[in-house]
């Protein structure tokens, strides 16, 4: 296996990333991917379902940190239209995480990067606000009607 890719999976993983996303993101196959995990958490990786977008955005709460999270990865990941972008998933995710406290956590790096897939599938999308100017993600099938988080 190419060194290179293998540096990048075992970074993704380190920081919890599925292996299933890390098979789509670096094309090293399932069962490597799964062996790395062991092998570094000591423990098998859970499998099952991932998340749907409008699954992971249900309440208020959920919304407001998906729109801020969404908004630093658009930032960090400027062509985010044409691919994910997997170091500016981490990135995002990990400034949530140091700019809020811990008990208000509610997304986590998965959810990111499934909310990421999301929006270059133009499943979801980040809307600006005409009133206050932030930006909110909108997705599509989301259970109630879009409206600014921030307002
Ligand atoms: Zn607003």
């Amino acid at each position: 296996m190419d060194h290179l890719v293998q540096h990048r999976a075992i970074k993704m993983l380190t920081q919890n990333l599925r292996p299933c996303i890390v098979v789509l993101e670096t094309g090293i196959t399932k069962p490597k991917a799964r062996a790395l995990y062991r092998e570094l958490h000591g423990v098998a990786p859970r499998s099952g379902q991932m998340r749907d977008a409008d699954s992971i955005v249900r309440t208020r709460r959920e919304f407001m940190a998906a729109s801020c999270i969404m908004s630093f990865y658009c930032e960090l990941a400027p062509n985010y239209e044409s691919g994910v972008d997997p170091e500016a998933v981490m990135a995002a995710h990990r400034i949530y995480l140091e700019d809020n406290p811990p008990a208000s956590h509610c997304i986590t790096l998965n959810e990111t990067w499934v909310l990421a897939r999301a929006l270059r599938s133009a499943e979801a999308r980040l809307v600006t606000c005409p009133k206050c100017t932030a930006r909110y993600l909108e997705v599509a099938r989301q259970h109630y009607a879009p409206a600014c988080s921030h307002c």
